[in-house]
């Protein structure tokens, strides 16, 4: 059975158990001001001990142990425990004052404020992760989505510029055909061959231009002098590499290539990125 008695001169408060009151009737010394009083006179009922604060009144006197007395009078010294103090009480060397015991209430207000605070904090945090995840796939895929999601490639771009990257041209090369090619001696000089093709963008967006590899070949169709042939080559030069082939566009090519001495019985003509 324990009571609740208060120091009439410092009015800290403290549980007292009956073991405690009956050692020396009752005589009691304060473990906060050393006062020495009835701890029978200084009851406090109960019922004050609101239930709101009533758990953590408990926790207080988890850490209120009798000490050995040095006085005549007083055998039960209640000690208030000021090393033990935790988070929680440091509320426990205020007056009590029933009408004001929200100094615990405060607390919890806090601890709940500062879960809410972590909660708020790993919202940020996860958001913050996944909004890097989004950069950085947009980062990666940003030649592919300016290809398919067109209207994007401004913003893109831009973002390039401040990052130092750049929107490439696609290069789908499935989507680049080569068409309706011919290969002819020159009528002059012996050992020139004209090569005349058509490359075609099957995409429905604009590409990059690709290369063009040619190989020739002998009798056995083996192949025996290639070249590849970069658009800058290809191409006049009046053509603005930089904007690619459009959608759906033919161009028509002509390229010289000497065959070195060698007998050509064939060729083979391939596009490349
Ligand atoms: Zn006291």
């Amino acid at each position: 059975m324990r009571s609740i008695t208060h120091c009439p001169s410092c009015q800290t408060q403290f549980f007292v158990t009956e073991e405690q009151l009956n050692k020396h009737h009752g005589q009691v010394r304060c473990g906060q001001c050393l006062h020495v009083f009835d701890a029978r006179e200084q009851f406090i009922d109960e019922e004050h001990d609101y239930t709101d604060t009533a758990s953590s009144t408990s926790d207080q006197t988890e850490n209120i142990k009798p000490t050995t007395s040095s006085t005549v009078t007083t055998d039960v010294n209640v000690n208030n425990a000021k090393d033990n103090i935790s988070d929680e009480i440091q509320t426990e060397d205020q007056p009590y004052n029933p009408d004001n015991p929200p100094e615990i209430t405060k607390k919890r207000r806090i601890n709940q404020i500062s879960i809410k605070a972590r909660n708020i904090l790993t919202l940020l945090f996860a958001s913050t992760l996944l909004l890097a995840a989004i950069a950085q796939s947009i980062y990666f895929l940003r030649n592919t989505i300016a290809i398919y999601y067109p209207a994007s490639k401004a913003y893109l771009t831009q973002a390039c510029q401040s990052l130092g990257c750049r929107i490439d041209l696609p290069k789908k090369i499935e989507f680049i055909v080569i068409d309706d090619s011919d290969m002819q001696e020159d009528k002059v000089y012996a050992g020139l061959m004209h090569l005349s093709s058509t490359i075609i963008n099957q995409a429905a967006f604009n590409q990059a231009y690709p290369n063009v590899e040619i190989t020739l070949t002998d009798t056995e169709d083996k192949p025996k002098l290639r070249r590849t042939f970069t658009p800058n080559e290809y191409l006049s030069e009046h053509t603005d590499i930089t904007k690619g082939i459009t959608a759906g566009e033919n161009i028509k090519i002509q390229l010289a290539i000497t065959t070195a001495g060698i007998a050509v019985a064939g060729y083979r003509v391939f596009v490349t990125y």
